[in-house]
């Protein structure tokens, strides 16, 4: 896949137009290979062997240590719920297992620029393959497992479950914030009944830095980022106007202002 894209470079020094009907291309080529690969690997067979972890802990370890091996930047587990369903699915397995994938922070630095939404469909693609992956790992020890692609091909609400599982908040921008990384995060999931230790939810849903920081509700050039709290459902939470934002970015062929300029990855924990 990435040789595909690659092989692309060779031509020299290219004129702005050149470059940016080439990065279009790769954006393209990252979309066509998650149809084309990724689809329809969501499931599959289960070993009919069971291996035997001495403890739920043990399990726990076995599998964050593969999902780092399989290049994912973080992971936390927690119970399914199907309060966290999409539409009314069903969302298979006991245990959720979220994971974060990281943009290259130089690259999310471009936007709004092709590179930065290409890099965005790049995190798409190898975060979809590394949870497939994962998915896979663990039907291979005898339990069964279902991948939901971080492209919302799954049957669950990425963002609840992160948070659940302690590996993420939700920022002002609407969506999962890690320290480590801040926004600049894909996520997907894993669901299984593979017994596993679950790890402790946060303190408090929302990145309480928000409330103190403006950059991204200042930077936005739609003004599609609330400034004041919104209750919903006894939740208190910043309500993005994804209309707003997706005709935008839509229009401009992506944007990604908010992510560049979040400062959460360097504050957190202050
Ligand atoms: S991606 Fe752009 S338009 Fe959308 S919320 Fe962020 S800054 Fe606003
Ligand atoms: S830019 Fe500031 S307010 Fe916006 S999500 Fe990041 S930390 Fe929160």
């Amino acid at each position: 896949m990435i040789e595909r894209a690659e092989k692309r470079d060779i031509f020299g020094a290219l004129t702005e137009r050149e470059r940016r009907a080439k990065s279009n291309t790769q954006t393209n080529i990252y979309r066509d290979c998650i149809a084309q690969e990724q689809r329809g690997r969501a499931d599959g067979e289960t070993n009919a062997v069971r291996f035997n972890a001495t403890s739920a802990a043990a399990f726990s370890h076995m599998v964050k240590d593969k999902a780092r091996e399989l290049g994912i930047s973080a992971a936390g587990i927690t119970v399914v719920t199907q309060d966290y369903a999409y539409r009314e699915q069903s969302i298979p397995g006991k245990y959720a297992i979220s994971v974060a994938m990281k943009m290259d922070v130089h690259k999310v630095n471009l936007a709004p620029s092709r590179e930065a939404e290409e890099e965005y469909w790049r995190v798409y693609y190898e975060l979809g393959e590394a949870n497939i992956k994962l998915a896979e790992f663990i039907r291979s020890l005898g339990y069964p497992a279902f991948a939901h692609h971080p492209l919302g091909m799954g049957r669950l609400l990425m963002i609840p479950f992160a948070i659940a599982s302690g590996l993420a908040r939700l920022g002002r921008l609407g969506v999962a914030m890690t320290p480590e990384f801040g926004p600049r995060i894909r996520l997907a999931c894993v669901t299984t009944d593979l017994p596993l230790a679950i790890d402790k939810p946060p303190d408090s849903h929302r990145a309480e830095y928000c409330d103190r920081c403006l950059a991204c509700y200042r930077a936005c050039p739609v003004q599609a980022i609330a400034r004041e709290l919104t209750n919903e459902r006894g939740i208190e939470r910043y309500v993005l106007d994804w209309q707003r934002c997706r005709s935008h970015s839509n229009y401009h062929n992506g944007c990604g202002i908010c992510l560049k300029v979040c400062p959460y990855d360097r504050v957190s924990g202050k």
